[in-house]
């Protein structure tokens, strides 16, 4: 495929500007090894500026009135849908996703920015009784200041809405760092949200690295919020790294996601949507199914189900219409995930199929794995306790519901999980039982909606949520209002008589 490449910039203050080095770097596709685009490679003086620029736009900013605010986004939703396709493809070349699953990553923006815009109407805070005649007591949400955003590359239009978005429409402003292996997106992003009339300032983009511009991102002592999606290490590093300053950290960090499979489940269903939630975007999901927890009388037949599905697919470009697998990201993630086949293999788990770099039909040129399935897998083994974040799932066959359970819930992370049964008993049992922050009954652990909460137990998080109401807990502080209306000072917990 013919690839136009750009030469893209820094967003500071209204302006496109270069990195203060003048040093860039360059975004390749995944599929094909082809250039997108160089991006500047910016520094802690890139930040800088940006902060700058960003404080000084929020106190305007804060006082646009919230449904105003709202107004931008359903107009930035509106071009989001607009520019959708064009979104879409630039994704599958950018990072490799299939067109379908980018298609559905670009719908989030879309869910997302109009959810968000409605927010501008309601924004609810309480109002409450007094303790005290002539007294009106409420609570308020107020904005908090700049709000540091840094993003990984597996959602790289839906990830940068769930955070920029709640963070506009409660009246923050914004610096945006993108992953490295996604600026061309995260800059497409923030020109439609230019283009939405989003006034100067009040978000900014710098592109570079975790060390150059996120370490600063997040020890700049003016910004008040980070909100960070990224892996486990990284989410720990940024909440050390914060902890000078006492920002709030919003962290969205890694998952081990199971599926379990009861002896009485619609097994073709079943396999239907772990091959989805295992294989789709690669298993490059924070909600992929890395481990399915079977029951024993169907260990057997899901095992033939999964393998005949699994070699049935077709590795190649994203952008081309019989492709089920895009590749993975990078080298650097090829070999990680080789290696847990080397792993897996070593602690005794059976490999029943994949296992391998796909190469031939000019797969060489890309970084592409092949769907990989283990067998006989103990719950303590590294395969089932660590993130792959790769086209790689493990069974483990269990004798009952309630082993099930224990090994499901037997992992550091808590995101996603999901049961496939039709005992409405036992559904109900795991959902209250499986400790994760999302769980699917009869379906696959992928598959949410923008206005229910989302995050994860354990280690997935710090205990925040991003999307739906709850998203506004991050970025905002809750106020409380009391009005005396007496003409006289009432004392509240002394003067209770009256
Ligand atoms: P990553 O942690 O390598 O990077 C995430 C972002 O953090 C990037 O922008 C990176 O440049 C930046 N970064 C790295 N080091 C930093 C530092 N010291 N200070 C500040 N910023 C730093 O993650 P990734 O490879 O881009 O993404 C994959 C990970 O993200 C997986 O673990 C996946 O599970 C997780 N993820 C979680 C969710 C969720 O909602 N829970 C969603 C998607 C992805």
């Amino acid at each position: 495929m013919a690839v136009e490449t750009q030469t893209f910039k820094n967003f500071v203050g209204g302006e496109w500007v270069d990195a203060a080095s003048g040093e860039i770097f360059e975004s390749r596709s995944p599929a094909t090894g082809e250039l997108i685009g160089t991006f500047p490679r910016s520094g802690p003086e890139d930040v800088d500026r940006a902060v700058e620029a960003a404080r000084a736009a929020y106190e305007e900013w804060r006082l646009v009135p919230a449904p105003a605010r709202g107004e931008i986004l359903y107009r930035f939703g509106a071009l989001v849908r607009e520019h959708k396709d064009e979104l879409a493809l630039l994704m599958s070349r950018e990072m490799g996703k299939v067109l379908p699953e980018a298609g559905g990553d670009v719908q989030e923006a879309i869910d997302m920015s109009f959810y968000m815009a409605g927010e501008g109407r309601r924004l609810f805070g309480q109002t409450t009784p007094s303790e005290l005649r002539d007294k009106f007591n409420m609570s308020v949400r107020m904005p908090i200041g700049v709000v540091g955003v840094i993003t990984p590359w597996n959602f790289p239009i839906a990830i940068p809405s769930w955070k920029i978005a709640p963070a506009l429409v409660c009246g923050n402003t914004v610096v945006f760092k993108p992953a490295t292996d996604t600026p061309a997106l995260g800059e497409r992003f923030v020109e439609l949200l230019v283009e939405a009339g989003v006034p100067a300032g009040v978000v900014n983009v710098v592109h570079g690295g975790g060390r150059e511009v996120g370490e600063r991102l997040v020890a700049h002592p003016d910004v008040p919020v980070i909100t960070l999606t990224g892996s486990r290490e990284t989410g720990v590093a940024v909440m050390k790294a914060a902890a000078d300053n006492l920002k709030r950290v919003h962290l969205e960090l890694g998952g081990k996601n199971a599926v379990i499979v009861l002896d009485d489940a619609d097994l073709d269903l079943a396999a239907e949507g772990i091959v989805w939630s295992a294989f789709g975007t690669s298993g490059q999901r924070c909600t992929a199914a890395s481990r399915v927890i079977v029951h024993e009388r169907v260990y057997g037949a899901l095992q033939s189900k999964l393998v005949a599905a699994a070699e049935r697919m077709r590795l190649g470009p994203g952008w081309e219409e019989d492709t089920d697998v895009g590749p993975v990201i990078n080298e650097g993630a090829l070999e990680k995930i080789h290696s847990y086949t080397g792993i897996g293999r070593d602690e005794g788990a059976k490999l029943l199929t994949g296992g391998e770099i796909a190469t031939g039909d000019g797969l060489e040129h890309g970084f592409y794995y092949r769907p990989t399935i283990f067998a006989d897998v103990e719950p303590g083994m590294r395969v089932a306790q660590e993130e792959i974040f790769g086209p790689t799932t493990s069974l483990i066959p269990v004798e009952s519901f309630d082993e099930a359970i224990r090994v499901a819930n037997g992992v550091r992370y808590g995101l996603s999980s999901s049961i496939f049964t039709r005992d409405v008993n036992k559904a109900f049992r795991a959902m209250r039982d499986l400790n994760t922050g999302i769980t699917y009954v009869n379906a696959g652990t992928i598959g949410a909606e923008v206005h229910l909460p989302f995050g994860g137990t354990k280690e997935t998080g710090n205990g925040h949520r991003e999307a739906g109401q709850a998203a506004l807990d991050v970025f905002t502080e809750w106020k409380s209002v009391y009005v005396d209306y007496s003409g006289r000072l009432q004392k509240a917990q002394i003067d209770t008589a009256e």
